[in-house]
């Protein structure tokens, strides 16, 4: 049996720790009777046996203090030992509000233990210096109990009164999705948005996703927010279109680009969903576009191509978010049937002072031509960059020189107006 577990042998009367000792490891019995013993005075020890499938000595996983108590092998006993390397490792990778709890567990016993063990030393010693007549020094008396320190719950109750808040915020309607133009460099035309998530949060205000998408995508949130914003952005694009005023076939047709994470590559609701929006609101499947980091595509190779198939035939366009920060290898772009690549807004901040990154997004927009493959520059705050993007054979721009993200009332206002002018 190989479980990532060391596994070790004490023959029958072994002793595998005592009181006092360090411990850095806990065990669960595979086979065989351990006896522990846990001294409640100088006199009395509480005994207790244990067999195969129980744990022992967990306590030293959390906090490597001292042993309490003290085990040893009854009989011939094989053991599997956790240490507490492995388990501060998972710990960390865990639920911040999981490790929380099993922290305080463990803590609230052994300071438990601590207070039996001292009323049962200070009874003891009541009864002798009655004896004697003489007086203890309660101070003396005092077992030093800082180390017993509870760890911080501030952080893990803020994030659990911020995931309740978002769960209700779902459910009221607090969630807005905010467009950001997507503008064509040769004649800046308005093409589509890219749709970016915000929350109108009652209580600390407007909240930007960064502020809040990385607990939902711990907490699962994701998945129901993520639809939610799918079923938003279809929405408004049709009533984006029906504004504009232009056919919604070739050149006048406008698309929205909505981020997802592995989570909707997950759910399998995720293709119901867009089946039945791009129907329901009466947009074709090609003003779809689904933005995808490196990391998402990376994640589950097989499954995502699988996934990215299933939309290509779908009609639905894919496109690689934030290209050039994520993964060191480009092997992986001609397996995927992409449509786009979005050149990181750091490459675009660089191009001006920095020659090499100039040279990266040529040599970028250069590759997705050859693999047949548009291109889209994040982040342009300024005219020479959008002139400099052009020049280099980038097809699409975004970015504060053209317009911040907008909400919907503003977009429809403007197309309405036949405002969305983007020339120099
Ligand atoms: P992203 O997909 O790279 O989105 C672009 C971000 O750059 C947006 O930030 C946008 O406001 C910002 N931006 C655009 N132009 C400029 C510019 O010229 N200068 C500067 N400084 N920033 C610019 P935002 O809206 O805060 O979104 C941050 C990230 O949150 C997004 O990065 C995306 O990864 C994630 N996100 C946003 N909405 C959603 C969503 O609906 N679903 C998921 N899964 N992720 C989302
Ligand atoms: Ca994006
Ligand atoms: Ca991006």
């Amino acid at each position: 049996m190989n479980d990532g577990y060391l596994r070790k042998v004490f023959p029958a009367g072994t002793e595998i720790f005592r009181s006092g000792d360090l411990g850095n490891c806990a065990y669960i019995i595979d086979e065989g009777e351990v006896e522990i013993g846990i001294p409640l005075n100088a006199h009395q020890t509480i005994h207790n046996r244990l067999g195969p499938g129980e744990l022992f000595g967990e306590m030293a996983l959390i906090d490597d203090h001292k042993r309490i108590g003290s085990a040893r092998a009854v009989s011939d006993t094989v053991m599997r030992v956790i240490t507490s390397n492995q388990i501060l490792d998972r710990l960390h990778h865990s639920d911040q509000v999981i490790a929380f709890i099993l922290r305080i567990t463990l803590m609230r016993y052994r300071h438990l233990l601590q207070q039996m063990r001292r009323a049962e030393e200070s009874a003891a010693k009541e009864s002798a210096a009655e004896k004697s007549g003489a007086l203890g020094d309660p101070a003396k008396d005092q077992v030093a109990t800082d180390h017993l320190a509870m760890p911080d719950s501030r952080d893990a109750v803020a994030k659990l009164e911020l995931e309740n808040e978002l769960r209700e915020g779902l459910d009221k309607g607090e969630l807005r999705v905010h467009f950001q133009p997507l503008v064509a460099l040769s004649d800046r035309r308005l093409v589509g948005f890219e749709a970016l998530l915000r929350w109108e949060n009652p209580r600390s205000g407007f909240m930007p996703p960064g502020a809040f998408i990385p607990l939902a995508e711990e907490t699962g949130l994701i998945v129901p927010i993520c639809r939610w914003v799918l079923g938003a952005a279809a929405g408004f694009l049709a009533r984006f279109q029906e504004a504009s005023g232009r056919p919604a076939r070739d050149e006048g047709r406008l698309v929205v680009a909505v981020n997802v994470t592995k989570h909707q590559i997950d759910d399998s609701e995720t293709m119901q969903i867009l089946d039945r929006i791009a129907s329901e609101h009466g947009i074709a499947p090609e003003q779809m576009k689904l933005e995808l980091t490196e990391g998402v595509l990376m994640n589950d190779y097989a499954r995502t191509r699988g996934w990215i198939s299933d939309l290509k035939g779908r009609r639905i366009k894919i496109s690689i978010d934030d290209f050039g920060t994520g993964y060191s290898s480009l092997g992986y772009l001609h397996q995927f049937e992409v449509d786009e690549i979005k050149i990181d807004r750091s490459f675009v901040i660089e191009m001006l002072t920095e020659p090499r990154s100039m040279e990266i997004v040529r040599a970028i927009i250069g590759l997705a031509r050859g693999l047949g493959l548009t291109t889209v520059a994040e982040g342009i705050e300024n005219q020479e960059q959008a002139t400099l993007l052009r020049a280099a054979g980038c097809d699409c721009g975004q970015g504060y020189y053209f317009a911040k993200p907008l909400a919907e009332a503003e977009i429809l206002a403007r197309l309405q107006a036949g405002a969305f002018g983007f020339g120099p």
